[in-house]
């Protein structure tokens, strides 16, 4: 059973932190936001990013020198984005839970799930977070055959709790499954991130299908 709530599933669309904008425009990076819109794409076309309340349930970045880029809150993954449609974070503050950044609109809602598995991982270039119901019931079979790393317990989406230990549960890991609501994948690029989403998305449905 996947135990996702309708609250849970609005993730990326409902953000609880201050968010305070240093400039209007991001920086402009120009290869890895033509990459970050394509697995956008992709997400939405391969249904990891569904869409709930008008917006796709779903985050997407890239690190940058000052911090990460990614999808803004209330992005609908699916219409050609480009550079000026993500936020850059550049500073986060857990304890203020505050979130600083370049851009035009409010970073998705678990940019601290983001800022977390950066400052923990510094080969990790690029964080997907999608969701995924036959990955969250295959999720012992993932663990099992691809060394799937699984969170302890199902926590709210964009809380603390939920960065810390999403971020702890992965460890040195190259996917997580955050229990009762979706994954993440890592990889030094989005590319490489976005790969492992669809091969863990296509090796669900398999096992699914026995
Ligand atoms: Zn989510």
């Amino acid at each position: 059973m996947s135990g996702t709530s309708e609250e849970n599933r609005e993730c990326g669309i409902r953000h609880t932190f201050t968010v305070k904008v240093r400039d209007r425009l991001p920086n402009h990076y120009p290869e890895e936001a033509a990459r970050l819109a394509h697995w956008c794409n992709v997400f939405d076309a391969e249904g990891l990013a569904p869409v709930v309340g008008g917006a796709s349930a779903g985050n997407l970045s890239f690190r940058t020198p000052r911090g990460f880029m990614i999808t803004a809150t209330r992005s609908t993954l699916k219409s050609g984005l480009g550079w000026r449609d993500f936020v850059e974070v550049v500073r986060e503050d857990l304890l203020g839970w505050e979130i600083h950044v370049l851009g035009e609109r409010p970073p998705s809602s678990d940019a601290f799930l983001h800022g977390r598995i950066y400052a923990a991982r510094p080969d990790v270039g690029a964080v997907l977070h999608g969701h995924d119901d036959v990955v969250l019931e295959r999720a012992d079979d993932l663990a099992r055959l691809h060394g799937v790393r699984v969170t302890a317990q199902a926590r709210r989406f964009g809380t603390r709790m939920d960065a810390e230990e999403t971020a702890e549960a992965l460890g040195d890991g190259s996917f997580v499954i955050r229990r009762g609501h979706g994954f993440a994948a890592v990889g030094k690029s989005v590319d490489e991130a976005g790969a492992l989403a669809v091969f863990m998305h296509r090796e669900a449905v398999r096992l699914a299908r026995g």
